[in-house]
């Protein structure tokens, strides 16, 4: 691993922490993205809710009709049987009859038009969630479509700057470069690290002294037998003229 070599990789480290940052805000959008639709279907489904409610009270008239009708049969049936009855005692019981279904009837009437202003006040908060959803939706979408311009500007710049560092990596040896990949995979974005007065600066263990006579020959690949990072000395790349590879 020469001079040359080193500088370029401690170069495409650099763009690989861009790559990283890039990386991370790919990933964050579509979650962002996924987040806003689940809020706007959830506000649809409690503009859902309230025209569940108009159609159940809908129906509860339906069925309070219905048994008012059943009622008023009921009374009109006994109303005709009333011609028919031998007794005092079988008319005056029919009569019960009718003023029963007649109560009934009447106790039903009342309840349906309770029901009816329930069902009005049902469809005034269906039309004003519906409203507000629309507001919402309209809000929502906006944001989302934001964000998937950002996505699509984000993922253009990811792939720019890719392309640029699989450049800059080729002329890098492939042993080299086997190495960085399989340090950074392991969790380590920091693969390449420079040796601070004998330590290795990422996991501050103390280096054997061949591993600094190594890094100071810059003739092979040196590596921290703790972290297994590359290692280099800073001081010995700044110098102007690079020994020879
Ligand atoms: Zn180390």
């Amino acid at each position: 691993m020469n001079k040359e070599s080193l500088l370029k990789l401690i170069e495409l480290q650099k763009q690989d922490f861009a790559l990283d940052k890039l990386k991370a805000v790919l990933d964050k959008i579509p979650v962002m993205i996924a987040n806003l639709k689940a809020q706007l279907e959830a506000e649809k489904a409690r503009a859902g809710e309230t025209k569940a409610r108009t159609i159940a009270l809908e129906k509860k008239k339906k069925e309070k009709e219905l048994e008012l009708a059943q009622k008023e049969e009921q009374a009109k049936k006994h109303g005709a049987e009333l011609n028919t009855v031998k007794t005092n005692e079988a008319f005056k019981a029919l009569q019960t009859e009718i003023g029963f279904a007649k109560q009934a009837a009447g106790e039903i009437e009342t309840e349906i038009l309770m029901l009816m202003e329930q069902i009005d006040g049902a469809r005034k908060d269906e039309k004003a969630a519906a409203a507000e959803v629309a507001a919402e939706a309209k809000k929502f979408e906006a944001e989302i479509a934001a964000h998937e311009g950002r996505l699509k500007q984000a993922q253009a710049e990811y792939d720019a700057a890719k392309a640029v560092r699989d450049q800059d990596a080729a002329p890098i040896p492939p042993q080299a470069m086997r190495v960085y990949d399989h340090i950074r995979s392991r969790g380590k974005p920091d693969a390449v690290v420079p040796i601070e007065a004998a330590i290795c600066s990422a996991c501050r263990i103390n280096l054997a002294p061949q591993v600094i006579v190594e890094a100071t020959k810059l003739k092979s690949l040196v590596t921290c037998e703790s972290c297994q990072r590359i290692l280099y000395r800073p001081e010995i790349l700044a110098k102007a003229s690079a020994p020879a590879a």
